[in-house]
C-alpha cells in the first residue's frame, strides 16, 4: 500500500510518500507561493501529488479550518483558499481515497499515533509558529464539536485591547506569545529582523536586550498555558513548532508554571513534540491508512 503525503502551509508545500509500514520516504518542500491563491495552490499540489504517483491513497495536511474536507476558513497567507473542496478536487483527479485535515490537528494525531501519544495517549497539543495552534486529543482520538477542533487557543484574549491579531480582534495569546510575536517583538527592541534559532544564539551569548524580550514572551506563554491547565486540567501538554526544540522555553515554563499552579493542577506533564515539521505528514498518513483499512 503507498500513500502520498501533503502538508500544505502559508510557505511550504512538504510532500512525502509512505509504503506499507516503513518510515515516511524522503520529504521534499517546495515555496507554496499561497499569495497566488487558493486555485494556484492546488494546481501545484496536483503536479507535486503526480511524481509520486500510482498511489492506493493521498493524505493531505493543510492550513486553514477544514470540514468534510473542505476548506472552510483561511486566513490572508492563503487567499481564494477558503471554500475550496480539496478532497473532491484530488478524488476526481486522482480517483483514490483522500484524507484532509487541519495542519494543527494533523500534527496532534501524528503525535498520537507516533510520537508523544505512544506513551501519554490523552493529551493537549500545542504549536507555536506564525500563530498558536491547539488540538485536544483524548484515549488516541481527536476531540471535535460539530465537525470542528476543539482548542483555538492562540485566540484566548489575554490583553484587553491589545495588538491586533490574524483574527482581527485584539489581544489575543497568539499576537503576544507565538514565534511571529517574538520575531516582532525583538525587531522593534534590536532594530534586527532575526529567526528564532538566530534569537536564541544571541539569547545564549548574553544580549540583554534579547534576553529581556525572550523573557517577556515566555512569560506571555506561561500566563496563557496557566489559564489553559485551570480550565482543562490537562494530563499532558504537549508542545510543538520549531522553537520549542530549544530546551532552555520547556525548562523555564516547567519552572514557572509549578511555582505558581494551584498544588492539585501541578501533575500536569510539560513536553516538546517528538515529529517535528513532520508530524503533519504523519497525521495525513495515520487518517489515510485508517481510511483505506477502515473505508
Ligand atoms: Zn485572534
Amino acid at each position: 500500500m503507498k500513500i502520498a503525503l501533503l502538508d500544505i502551509g502559508g510557505t511550504y508545500i512538504k510532500f512525502a510518500a509512505a509504503q506499507d509500514e516503513k518510515p515516511i520516504e524522503a520529504c521534499e518542500e517546495y515555496p507554496t507561493e499561497g499569495k497566488k491563491g487558493g486555485p494556484h495552490v492546488i494546481d501545484r499540489a496536483i503536479g507535486l501529488l503526480e511524481k509520486l504517483a500510482p498511489f492506493d491513497g493521498i493524505g493531505v495536511s493543510t492550513a486553514g479550518l477544514v470540514k468534510d474536507g473542505y476548506i472552510l476558513y483561511a486566513n490572508e497567507n492563503l487567499p481564494n483558499y477558503t471554500g475550496m473542496n480539496i478532497k473532491k478536487i484530488l478524488q476526481e483527479k486522482f480517483g483514490v481515497p483522500v484524507a484532509v485535515e487541519n495542519d494543527v490537528c494533523a500534527a496532534a494525531l501524528g503525535e498520537a499515533a507516533y510520537g508523544r501519544g505512544r506513551e501519554n495517549p490523552s493529551f493537549l497539543c500545542m504549536t507555536f509558529g506564525t500563530g498558536i495552534g491547539g488540538a485536544l486529543i483524548h484515549e488516541g482520538k481527536l476531540i471535535t464539536q460539530g465537525g470542528l477542533p476543539v482548542g483555538s487557543f492562540g485566540h484566548m484574549i489575554t490583553h484587553k485591547g491589545g495588538r491586533l491579531c490574524s483574527c482581527g480582534n485584539r489581544g489575543c495569546l497568539e499576537a503576544y506569545a507565538s514565534t511571529s510575536a517574538l520575531v516582532q517583538a525583538v525587531q522593534e527592541t534590536t532594530g534586527r529582523r532575526l529567526n528564532g534559532r538566530e534569537i536564541f544564539t544571541a539569547f545564549y551569548q548574553g544580549e540583554q536586550e534579547i534576553q529581556e524580550t525572550v523573557r517577556e514572551w515566555m512569560e506571555e506563554i506561561v500566563c496563557g498555558l496557566f489559564s489553559i491547565i485551570h480550565i482543562l486540567n490537562p494530563s499532558c501538554i504537549v508542545l510543538g513548532g520549531g522553537i520549542m526544540n530549544e530546551d532552555y522555553i520547556i525548562d523555564y515554563l516547567k519552572k514557572e508554571l509549578y511555582d505558581r499552579l494551584i498544588p492539585c493542577y501541578q501533575e500536569v506533564q510539560i513536553i516538546p513534540a517528538q515529529l517535528g515539521n513532520r508530524a503533519g505528514l504523519m497525521g495525513a498518513r495515520y487518517l489515510t491508512e485508517k481510511l483505506l483499512t477502515e473505508g
